[in-house]
């Protein structure tokens, strides 16, 4: 049986959950103040008194991380206000952080505001380690009010290469994120391949789109988000949606975009133009994406002048959705 973790207390959120339970799924309800809504006997919805912190994983076989921890799932729905959910692509939970042989490429630790100092602690200890294994590593800080140990920590993790920054604001957009220094106002940016963080982060991966948008809702494939404040018949409608797509199985669901290397002109257009970094040039000078990347929002595909990329397993219709989709979200 196909689970699904939505993320929300309100109408929006039972109501999707009873869709998922009539559509034969098995709904996990994480809501920090369940009074009021009860598991089902059968097993077939369960609640949490708890919030979505990050997601991993694809559709079909994804996990929510909770502040209980991990729930296996094939789909994640959030049914709340997104201000309300702790939730941003390829954000891990500060406490997640691997033992040993850390994430490669360049990792942010976002420190702002938390975690308290043993949380510091672990996170520049990992730091070092990290930097030691050839890892980048930018820490973002509120300040630096470090003594004993832990200046340490910190003189250590600078002396190994870790770029520190005081930022006066955090922008994400697709996988960059812009960081304004506060000192001198630049505008830092950074693709990383992990964000670590233990707080709330501010701009939630479910600020654009909704389920009526198409099959590409959030910036992340197999989260999808209700809109709110939906009139009942319209609720009940997009709640039945989001939990087709929610438990529809892996086959079905839309795959990375792929390059038929013979019609790549290599004129860039999708390098430049994927919101997620998932398009770059192979060492033949020909596009390809990089399928764990790729969300198949269609952008690529609908900007390639010479039709060198197609989605598969997308019908025509379903591509069109697609594209509409990451039209409007620009
Ligand atoms: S947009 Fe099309 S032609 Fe241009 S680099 Fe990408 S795949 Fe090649
Ligand atoms: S479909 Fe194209 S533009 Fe969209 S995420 Fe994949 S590679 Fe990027």
């Amino acid at each position: 049986m196909r689970t699904v973790v939505i993320a929300g207390c309100g109408t929006e959120a039972r109501t999707v959950a009873d869709e998922v339970v009539r559509q034969g799924g098995r709904a996990v309800l994480l809501c920090k103040e369940p009074s009021g809504i009860a598991d089902r006997p059968n097993g077939r919805m369960e609640v949490k008194a708890s919030s979505l912190i990050a997601v991993r994983g694809a559709p079909g076989r994804m996990t929510a991380v909770t502040e209980d921890g991990d729930v296996e799932c094939s789909s994640v729905i959030v049914a709340d206000e997104p201000a309300s959910v702790a939730l941003m692509p390829w954000t891990t939970p500060l406490r997640s952080l691997p033992e040993g042989r850390g994430p490669r490429g360049t990792v942010v630790l976002d420190l702002r505001g938390g975690p308290d100092r043993r949380g510091r602690a672990h996170a520049l200890e990992a730091a070092i380690e990290m930097l030691a294994d050839g890892t980048k590593v930018v820490v973002l800080v509120d300040e630096v009010l470090a003594y004993g140990h832990d200046e340490l920590l910190y003189r250590q993790a600078q002396q190994a290469g870790a770029l520190f920054i005081r930022p006066l604001a955090v922008e994400r957009e697709g996988q960059r994120m812009d960081v304004m220094d506060s000192i001198s106002g630049a505008i830092i940016s950074i693709f990383p391949d992990m964000v670590v963080s233990e707080t709330a982060v501010n701009q939630p991966c479910t600020d654009r789109g909704s389920v009526s948008m198409g099959p590409l809702s959030t910036y992340r494939r197999g989260v999808l988000r209700l809109r709110a404040n939906l009139l009942e018949d319209e609720l009940r409608t997009e709640a039945r949606a989001a939990a087709a797509i929610a438990l529809r199985p892996p086959a079905e669901m839309p795959r990375p975009a792929m390059v038929d290397e013979g019609k790549c002109s290599a004129c860039l257009t999708c390098v430049r133009i994927c919101p997620f970094r998932a398009a770059y040039m192979n060492a033949d000078g020909k596009a390809r994406i990089d399928g764990d990347r790729c969300m198949a929002c269609g952008k690529c595909a609908a900007a390639c002048a010479g039709k060198a990329i197609a989605l598969p397993g997308s019908t025509d219709t379903d591509l069109d959705a697609r594209i509409v989709a990451a039209m409007e979200g620009e």
